[in-house]
């Protein structure tokens, strides 16, 4: 723990291990070092980044990781990839991947684990986001593929969500779904260099076009959420992003808005925690998982879904037949 907190990058790496492990013993330490570093009451800027295969996020991650290592910030990178779940092995997992960046003395650089379901990833990396809070980072990136409900999970540990796209080509807008636009604080445009310049520009006007028709939101100070275009490859845009990340978190802590969004995120995480808790209690109980089968069948036999969650529910409560 002591070298934890001093900021020692191995003890990091064992910490994280203990919170990714399924053992009973482990996730009793692993439980002593989250209240360790709770105590610390250290904070790290939390940045979230979402954006589907290819749009570059291991390339920004790296320059813009490297452009905040170079202004003396600690940073680590963290990867939520539910695709690991499936495959057992992890595109985000890649060791080539940001290579620079990982040798940077500054930086820290922890690969998705490969786990059964995206709940179990959800609670190990938000607990991975803490130690490497306790042990003195500056700014925390979380990375997650944008597909499936990762960045909703995503969204719900971190202070600034960003957005990475890659420009359209011709008019089409790309198949970006509502629910991850209004998570965004920012949207990025990114390759926005070389032949995919002009389309870049049209995409992010789309974007801003887009966004401008959203609901306000309160969390938002004036001018956000906004749309820009960067470009990884040659490092175009990095103090922009930089700049108004500062900007949005300056505003939000000084309105109160940071600490009651922790608040909110880390009262969500605990009833998630509990609900998933008694979910596994109950569907470890024998008797019960036949419960649960025969009333399945019944449904499937014609039986309404109501009535026999109904049914579940009371025998669960201890009520009878
Ligand atoms: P990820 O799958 O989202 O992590 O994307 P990568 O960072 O691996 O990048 C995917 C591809 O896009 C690679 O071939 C990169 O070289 C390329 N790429 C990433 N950023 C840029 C950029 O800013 N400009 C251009 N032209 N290509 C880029």
């Amino acid at each position: 723990m002591p070298r934890l907190l001093a900021g020692d990058r191995r003890a990091l790496a064992r910490a994280i291990t203990l919170v990714e492990s399924g053992r009973a013993d482990h996730r009793a330490l692993a439980l002593d070092l989250a209240e360790g570093v709770a105590r610390a009451g250290r904070q790290a800027l939390r940045i979230g980044l979402s954006g589907t295969p290819g749009v570059g996020k291991s390339s920004f991650i790296e320059a813009f990781g490297l452009h905040l290592t170079g202004q003396g910030l600690k940073v680590a990178v963290l990867a939520v990839d539910p695709s690991s779940a499936r495959s057992g092995g992890s595109i985000l997992g890649d060791k080539t991947r940001m290579e620079r960046l990982s040798r940077a003395p500054l930086a820290f650089i922890r690969p998705s684990p490969s786990q059964s379901h995206l709940g179990g990833v959800a609670r190990r990396t938000r607990e991975a986001v803490a130690l490497c809070e306790g042990a003195g980072f500056d700014v925390v990136i979380v990375e997650t593929v944008g597909v499936g409900q990762s960045e909703t999970l995503v969204a719900e540990m971190v202070d600034v969500f960003l957005l990475l796209l890659a420009p359209a080509g011709g008019d089409e807008l790309q198949g970006v779904k509502r629910g991850i636009m209004e998570m965004a604080d920012l949207i990025l445009v990114n390759k926005a260099d070389g032949d995919l310049l002009a389309a870049a520009t049209r995409t992010r006007a789309d974007y801003a076009g887009a966004l401008r028709l959203l609901r306000k939101r309160p969390q938002d100070p004036e001018g956000f959420p906004r749309a820009m275009c960067v470009s990884a490859a040659e490092g175009r845009g990095l103090d922009q992003v930089w700049a108004d990340v500062r900007v949005l978190n300056g505003w939000r802590q000084d309105q109160g808005l940071f600490a009651a969004n922790r608040a909110r995120q880390a009262r969500h995480w605990f009833e998630e925690e509990v609900r998933e808790g008694l979910l596994a209690r109950l569907t470890a109980d024998r008797t019960v998982r036949a419960e649960l089968e025969r009333l399945g069948q019944a449904v499937e036999a014609g039986l309404s879904p109501s009535a026999a969650a109904a049914r579940m529910l009371h025998r669960l409560a201890g009520g009878q037949g």
